[in-house]
């Protein structure tokens, strides 16, 4: 089953595109932050009508039997980014913001390789939103509690993302694919590319999370958002303290000590200043045996 409706926000008003069984593998095939529209270097972030929304997630999909309070488990089987891929600047975000003019570079993408100005590099695709949809409406823009505009370069093929379940079905919906990113996505853009993506949808019931939890081949990560670090990295390492000591049966002491051996916190995203929140990650290796979800 292949699915390509777009929609621009998580809204439980929102039509499914597709009902599925859990256990169901499906592709969505995505449109780039954009829409899509950007298709020469001489049209610029600023020349595009943004009033529909950016950042458009293909769905959204019904899970028989999701409840709120589950949680939908999304196996990243594949992401398979599609010709050509599209890096802006955007007025007033990033950084470096002030030392730069609104640009708008297009690269071509071949045999998993781009070239930017002679220099070449591997793709490592990427899923930029994904989620289930909250109970109240977000745009998919936005980054929140449920997931959304999460950019972390690490929900990508081989992972696997625990996502909270708020609504009957779950109306879970994924867009935003870049076909490389850095962490912390500094000027605001990825490689932004259009796609087919391939997962499968798992319902974990009875099973609650307050935030996307990653799976990956080594690590398990919480991620959480915040306007600032203070406040993101208490709630993305408090997060992952929860999980060791309901899956080990530590005290939050032992969590925290064993987090500063263990934890690293990351940045998915935080192109400062930036008018939606920052994404950090927190991992712990894996320990055969004893997963934390
Ligand atoms: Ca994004
Ligand atoms: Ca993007």
């Amino acid at each position: 089953m292949i699915i390509d409706t777009v929609v621009y926000s998580f809204d439980p008003r929102n039509a499914p595109a597709a009902r599925v069984d859990s256990g169901a593998i499906l592709s969505f095939r995505t449109k780039d932050c954009f829409s899509d529209r950007i298709g020469s270097e001489n049209q610029l972030i600023n020349d595009l009508d943004l009033s529909l929304g950016m950042n458009p997630a293909t769905g959204p999909v019904y899970v028989e039997g999701a409840c709120p309070g589950d949680i939908l488990r999304v196996d990243i089987l594949d992401v398979v980014p599609a010709g050509r891929g599209v890096v802006c600047s955007i007025p007033g975000c990033g950084p470096l913001h002030d030392t730069a003019e609104t640009r708008t570079r297009v690269l071509e993408t071949e045999n998993g390789f781009a070239e930017f100005n002679g220099v070449r590099f591997a793709l490592d695709p990427m899923i930029g939103v994904i989620g289930c949809t909250p109970a109240e409406p977000i745009p998919t823009g936005w980054v929140g509690d449920h997931g959304g505009n999460l950019d972390c370069k690490l929900v990508k093929k081989g992972a696997s993302l625990y996502c909270p379940v708020y609504v009957a079905g779950a109306l879970f919906q994924l867009g935003d694919v870049h076909a490389v990113m850095g962490d912390c996505e500094l000027c605001g853009t990825g490689l932004e590319i259009p796609a087919v993506v391939t997962v499968r949808l798992t319902l974990m019931k009875g099973r609650s999370i307050p935030y996307p939890v990653l799976e990956t081949q080594e690590k398990w990560y919480t991620l959480a958002h915040a306007k600032t670090y203070d406040e993101a990295v208490t709630l993305t390492a408090g997060a992952m303290q929860q999980l060791l000591m309901q899956a080990y049966g530590w005290d939050a002491t032992d969590a925290f000590l064993y987090l500063s051996l263990q934890g690293d916190v990351e940045i998915c995203q935080a192109c400062v200043p930036c008018s939606i929140d920052m994404i950090l990650r927190c991992g712990v290796p894996k320990q055969p045996g004893r997963p934390l979800l």
